[in-house]
């Protein structure tokens, strides 16, 4: 792998910071820019983080220069890579019929009482053979890395049986190693209950107990399990009674909940999630206790734009009581079927008021805790792996300013380098 040198960058947005932990609060909007940078990359690691000035004069970098890929970023912005921390790419087709009953006025609950939403995507996933499966979570991740982002949680939850769940998850493996960013795996199996098991639904979360979730952690398959709770998903209790299995299996725990009706925080946060998503319906005392509490709250406002909901979660209230704050695409085909993060951190602005600066760190930093990947990931800063972006702007708020638009030039993945678009 050639060292990589970028130089003449306009707005270095390094991320870079002191503190130990998520960003909160004030310091969500420090961006640590760094004018007219450069950065050095090297066997997939960055290695030197400055301005072009210094860079230039690097005895190292005089020596080697002939020898480094160089990029002239002509005063353009460079970002660390996007951590999407929550997608669900392992499903086969878009829901189509979905999508117009929606746009005839009927809600996601009624869509998925009349037979369709997360059960309606099972079937192809059950008869999908691997490799086509990794086929469609490649196209997906390739999708992401188009528009700057680097590292990607990955879900199963469209098979819904312990063949299915196993299947996607080896499927998102194939793909990762297809793919030169990063994947981290998360189990779903406990995405809602199968049609099948609807006049017992507790003997499906004993499957996801007793057989899904030591299955997959003794396979190594996910770092993650993952639980919907909602209404016409799990309960609160059925929620614990799976986080309690992950724990046991030594994976750690994440969770939808409170997208459609509020389940009280206090248990869930009692067992150490590393990440709540969505949280729309959250009151004071829940945001009160993730403030207190080392979970990042992540918010998909993707899934509410698509939706056509008027309401989007509370970020400001979150970010104002001191919650550490992430932003995910949501990528799936029932809710949020967007890989395009600058898309996501634009809707962050305009419908949560959370500021540009703030948006850039969720989509990083923040994501990279949500992850705990935190010591590799969501930072430019030596030693962290080589996960950039460029951006063909010349300020880091055009990124979340045009909307809808994607002008991420270079995405560089573990030190290696994706074009996706032409430079003027
Ligand atoms: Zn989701």
């Amino acid at each position: 792998m050639a060292p990589i040198f970028l130089v003449n960058i306009g707005q270095l947005v390094t991320l870079r910071s002191g503190a130990h932990g998520p960003r909160r609060g004030k310091d969500l909007r420090e961006l640590g820019i760094i004018q007219d940078g450069a950065v050095v990359c090297l066997g997939g690691k960055i290695v030197t983080v400055g301005t072009t000035r210094d860079a230039l004069r690097d005895s190292w970098v005089k020596k080697n220069r002939t020898k480094l890929i160089e990029i002239d970023c002509a005063g353009k912005v460079v970002l660390p890579g996007f951590v999407d921390s929550h997608t669900h790419p392992a499903f086969i087709s878009p829901r189509l019929v979905d999508f117009e009953k929606r746009t005839a006025g009927s809600s996601y609950e009624e869509i998925a009482a009349a037979g369709g939403g997360i059960r309606s995507s099972v079937d192809a996933v059950r008869r999908a053979g691997k490799r086509q499966l990794a086929d469609h979570v490649l196209g997906a991740l390739k999708e992401l890395s188009a528009s700057g982002v680097t590292t990607v949680e990955a879900k199963s939850g469209y098979g819904l049986s312990v063949e299915a769940e196993l299947k996607s998850l080896q499927a998102i493996k194939t793909a990762s190693r297809e793919w030169p960013g990063t994947v981290v795996p998360t189990l779903l199996g406990a995405h809602v209950v199968p049609s099948e098991y609807t006049d017992r639904p507790q003997e499906y979360v004993a499957l996801v107990c007793e057989q899904m979730i030591p299955r997959v952690a003794k396979r190594k398959l996910a770092k993650f399990v993952d639980i919907f709770c909602d209404r016409g998903a799990f309960s609160a209790e059925d929620t614990l009674t799976i986080a309690k299995s992950a724990r046991e299996n030594n994976l750690q725990v994440r969770a939808h909940i409170s997208q459609l009706i509020r389940t009280p925080l206090d248990r869930l946060l009692g067992l150490g999630p590393v990440s709540v998503d969505h949280l729309d319906c959250v009151n004071d005392a829940d945001v009160a206790r993730l403030a207190n509490s080392e979970t990042i709250a992540t918010l998909v406002p993707g899934a509410n734009y698509f939706l056509g909901l008027s309401e989007y979660p509370p970020a400001r209230r979150l970010i104002d009581a001191g919650a550490a704050v992430a932003l995910a695409t949501d990528f799936n085909p029932g809710s949020s079927p967007t890989a395009n993060m600058p898309f996501v951190l634009s809707l962050a602005c305009t419908q949560m008021k959370m500021t540009s600066e703030e948006a850039i760190s969720a989509a990083t930093i923040n994501g990279a805790f949500a992850l705990a990947l935190s010591k590799s990931k969501g930072s430019i800063e030596p030693g962290k792996d080589a996960d950039l972006s460029i951006f063909d702007v010349n300020d880091y708020r055009e990124i979340a300013y045009w909307v809808a638009a994607n002008h991420c030039s270079y995405t560089i993945m573990n030190g290696e380098i994706q074009r996706n678009r032409q430079t003027n």
